[in-house]
């Protein structure tokens, strides 16, 4: 059953009780902001909704309101499976492909009731989603989350609690307004966030400064040890091995941020965090202007992303991954050194 229109989605909307939402696994700032910012409005509106994300995501987001409601699937499956055996209606937010939800894909396959994407990722998978919200030019879809709200509702909707967790998710899908955010609707969105009253500069704090020291000694050393430039490809790439991550007692969230650092450097264009993690490497990719990580996550690493912002796994092992992004360089040279970064 395809919905057609919006209409038709508020009046699903309407006719049905129990509504689950989902993000990607690996949630992120936006997956748990966005997400919880709907658990608020639908419980807000009489709904029996739980919200399941695939696994555990860092302590730096798991402060918001509501997150003691959030159901992490690989923790309790029989929980999961309960709301999904009952559910009318599932929203999928953050992510543009069902296999994206990493332990939740077999669920979302085998439900019959249908299922919304409300995501700002490119190439979403159009025949596997009954009703698509997807743009690549918002911010965040956090973003969309509040047109979304505004729209759905009749009366001022966007409390206090649901603010937070929307700007949790545009402050941190835009690196803290530096990119994903020259359009002034991202402004727009953020200003009626704080009109609620909301302490923003309180927000940023609890996301960005609750380092441990562990945390920031690997920082550290990544920067100090383990960043090799290579200037002739305008690229900078990190690479930690599990002994690193070990010897700095790594938590969920530690390498979080280490990426854009390797970016920050003037002249270039690539930058690429690679870790060492259980049976295959994570890659991280960020780059400036027109430049695709998108494309090499997607065509040489198992993943995708954003223009300028992507991952992917490997599962060769630690030194031929490091390997294969250095025999890479040479491919891209050209489309890396024609980015002008002034
Ligand atoms: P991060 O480097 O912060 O883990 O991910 C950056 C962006 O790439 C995020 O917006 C995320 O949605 C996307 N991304 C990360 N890993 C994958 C992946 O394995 N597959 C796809 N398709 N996208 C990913
Ligand atoms: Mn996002």
């Amino acid at each position: 059953m395809k919905i057609n229109n919006i209409s038709e989605l508020f009046a699903l909307i309407d006719s049905s009780k129990k509504i689950i939402v989902t993000t990607h696994t690996n949630p992120d700032g936006d997956a748990i902001g966005s997400s919880l910012a709907l658990f608020h409005y639908f419980n807000g509106i009489g709904k029996d909704v739980s919200l399941i994300v695939p696994n555990k995501y860092p302590g730096f987001i798991s402060w918001l309101p509501g997150n003691e409601h959030i159901i992490v699937f690989e923790d309790d499956r029989k929980r999961g499976k309960a709301a999904f055996a009952e559910a009318e209606l599932v929203f999928c937010l953050d992510y543009n492909a069902i296999h994206r939800s990493g332990s939740l894909q077999e669920l979302l396959k085998a439900t019959e009731v249908p299922k919304v994407m409300i995501d700002h990722h490119p190439e979403p998978e159009v025949e596997a989603f009954e009703f698509i919200n997807s743009t690549t030019q918002t911010s965040s879809t956090a973003e969309l989350i509040y047109n979304f709200i505004t729209e759905a509702s009749k009366k001022p909707s966007v409390t206090k609690d649901i603010a937070t967790c929307l700007f949790v998710g545009i402050m941190t899908d835009t690196g803290s307004f530096s990119f994903a955010c020259n359009r002034p609707d991202t402004f727009q969105v953020t200003a009626k966030l704080l009109e609620t009253g909301i302490d923003a500069e309180w927000i940023h704090r609890k996301v960005y400064d609750t380092f441990s020291e562990d945390r920031l000694r690997l920082l550290g050393f990544s920067l100090s040890e383990k960043l090799v430039v290579r200037p002739e490809y305008a690229t900078a790439y990190i690479s930690l091995s599990k002994k690193d991550l070990a010897r700095f007692n790594y938590r969920v969230g530690d390498t979080e941020g280490i990426v854009n650092y390797a970016l920050s450097i003037k002249g270039i264009v690539m930058a690429v965090l690679l870790t060492e993690r259980k049976g295959k490497i994570r890659l991280s990719f960020r780059s400036k202007g027109a430049f695709s990580v998108n494309e090499i996550a997607k065509t040489h690493f198992n993943g995708g992303g954003h223009r300028n912002a992507a991952g992917g796994d490997s599962f060769d092992s630690f030194e031929s991954t490091i390997a294969k992004l250095e025999e890479l360089l040479p491919t891209y040279k050209e489309s890396l050194l024609k980015i002008e970064d002034d």
